[in-house]
């Protein structure tokens, strides 16, 4: 019911309600149900679930629908058959922001015409702007922080039985000691949904939450409070168990990955030591992590990427800018001297390691020599790509209260423009370099030209379609194979590149593709039946049925450090 203020629980930390604990898309992917699912669907309650931002907010919704699922509900192919519709949302930028503020206009006329359908804003927005929100948008059911996410099937309850709008969130950053504001977010990672990753092959895994380095212009470490890592055996556990359901690849991700610190008694685990537990597993294939702060990128941890044949040689260690006065400005905590001894360590170790970066342009008072220096890194430093962002003023931040946001907007244009263009010349000439070599790759599903081309049809697994994947060092291949290669690893010839991409032929007739079969025995008799209906073509992108990613630039997908 609609109305009157928003309930307020107590924080999880007076209580405690459990004591345990971006691939960039505007797609839609549509599955077909099971038949028995479609006899009852009628019965259940439908789910649709939009998710703006990073790699985070994928894995928040993931678990959301898990949880949900558990709870009786499926998920609506869309809105219109939804009886509960959510934003999983983004603060990173005002432009994710707006696109969530948008689609909750859009929403409202259904709304108006359904007046029992829950609308929830989940996630960094809701813990960001709070009553705000629905001072906003005053449709809005629910309110959830992504330190509440846990209560989101009882709070759905709560709603549907007519207990009016709910308001979840964790405490400020100064709303009290950092014991108790770290316990009001309680992050969860429970069973997931193997139907809600990116592919049935590829899953993310947290090793951490929230993020400690407050930097001026970042609103993360107020909107997913302090960091807390988890415990490696519960990280190593949950990479078994995703192996056994067919998962090959895992990405341990972190606002600062590589800052990860367990400790135990009188040891301490650090991320190197993580990636030499996760590697041991049989069935796992490859490895990933992101993202990392350059100051945490430590001799261990480098040696460990060298070593560990699973450990993907990719790095994204974002530097955000070239000019000392700038990085000091945005209190990231090293100079450019810093960063580069960092770089050149990492390349002395491993020299075909892919380094990439995100950079701010137009931050406050950034003046044209500043900007050039930028410029220079981009040129000098061989990044494999960069994630370029005009700055964004974030209340709540250092940088919002304190530092005037002075560069004209078409300025910050002119500068992003001119930096993405310094990149992709840089990328191409790092991708030339691969023609004429033999990179093995997953393949993650169907290209975006193959999906515009064949839509929605089904199609067999033996056709012929342009594919998509990705070489250890997490460059995107395109090539053309049978769609039964989705899922594999496959070696291809790269023939030709591009500034984002290469292409090629699969190399000795498909030989070296693993057998699906293989894949099915290593999932066991636990491994859920829905893992392997998925449709090939489906498979291939980015969201899953009453799901969409949206409003993820190339950095959401990499939010932190
Ligand atoms: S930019 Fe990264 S390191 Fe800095 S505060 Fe945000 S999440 Fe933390």
């Amino acid at each position: 019911m609609l109305g009157g203020g928003l309930a307020r629980s107590p924080p999880a930390s007076a209580g405690g309600f459990y004591s345990d604990e971006m691939r960039r898309s505007a797609v839609t992917v549509r599955m077909g149900f099971a038949s028995g699912e479609a006899r009852i669907r009628r019965m259940t309650k439908r789910l649709w679930i939009e998710t703006v931002g990073c790699q985070m907010n994928v894995l928040d919704s993931e678990l959301v629908v898990a949880a949900l699922r558990r709870h009786g509900w499926e998920m609506a192919r869309t809105t219109a058959e939804a009886d509960a519709v959510f934003y999983n949302t983004c603060s990173v930028r005002q432009h994710a922001e707006d696109k969530v503020y948008s689609a909750l206009g859009r929403i409202r006329l259904e709304k108006q015409q359904r007046p029992g359908l829950v609308v929830g804003v989940l996630g960094c927005m809701a813990q960001k702007d709070q009553e705000l929100v629905r001072k906003r948008a005053p449709w809005v059911d629910l309110v959830v922080g992504p330190g509440q996410l846990h209560r989101v099937p009882g709070l759905v309850d709560d709603v549907l039985a007519g207990g009016g709008p709910r308001l979840e969130v964790s405490l400020d950053r100064t709303g009290g000691s950092r014991e108790a504001i770290a316990q009001s977010f309680e992050s969860y990672d429970p069973d997931r949904d193997p139907q809600m990753r990116p592919t049935p092959f590829q899953a993310f895994i947290r090793t951490q939450t929230g993020c400690d380095k407050f930097c001026a212009f970042c609103v993360v470490p107020h909107v997913r409070g302090p960091e807390q890592a988890r415990a490696p055996a519960t990280i190593v556990a949950e990479a078994r168990k995703l192996v056994a359901e067919g998962c090959r690849e895992i990405t341990l991700i972190g606002q600062t990955v590589n800052s990860y610190r367990w400790k135990d008694g009188g040891t301490t685990t650090r991320l190197a030591d993580l990636l030499v537990l996760l590697d041991a597993i049989d069935g796992l294939d490859r490895i990933k992590f992101v993202t990392n702060y350059p100051r945490d990128m430590t001799d261990d941890l480098i040696a460990a990427v060298r070593d560990l044949p699973k450990v993907s040689y990719y790095l994204h260690v974002p530097a955000q800018h070239g000019s000392d006065a700038v990085l000091t400005r945005m209190k990231r905590g090293y100079s450019i001297g810093e960063y580069m001894e960092m770089l050149g360590r990492l390349r002395e170790a491993i020299p075909h390691a892919a380094v990439t970066s995100d950079f701010i342009v137009g931050f406050c008072g950034e003046t044209d020599a500043e900007f050039q220096t930028a410029l220079d890194l981009v040129r000098t430093a061989d990044f494999k790509s960069s994630f370029i962002f005009k700055y964004s003023p974030r209340p709540g931040t250092k940088a919002f209260d304190r530092q005037p946001d002075d560069v004209p907007e078409t300025v910050k244009k002119e500068r992003n423009q001119a930096l993405e263009e310094a990149q992709a010349a840089v990328s191409l000439a790092g991708n030339l370099r691969f023609i004429g070599t033999r990179q093995q790759v997953l393949v993650e599903g169907i290209s975006v030209r193959e999906e515009r081309r064949q839509g929605e049809q089904a199609t067999s697994p033996e056709s012929l379609a342009q594919l998509k994947g990705r070489t250890m060092c997490d460059r995107i291949v395109v090539f053309d194979a049978p769609l039964r290669l989705v899922g594999r690893l496959v070696d291809v010839d790269i023939q030709a590149a591009g500034a984002w991409s290469l292409a090629g032929d699969v190399a000795d007739g498909l030989a070296d593709a693993v057998p699906l079969e293989h894949l099915l025995q290593n999932g066991g008799a636990d491994a859920p039946p829905t893992l392997y209906d998925i449709d090939l073509t489906a498979a291939s992108s980015s969201g899953r049925a009453g799901t969409t990613q949206t409003g993820a630039t190339p950095a959401d997908t990499t939010a932190g450090a």
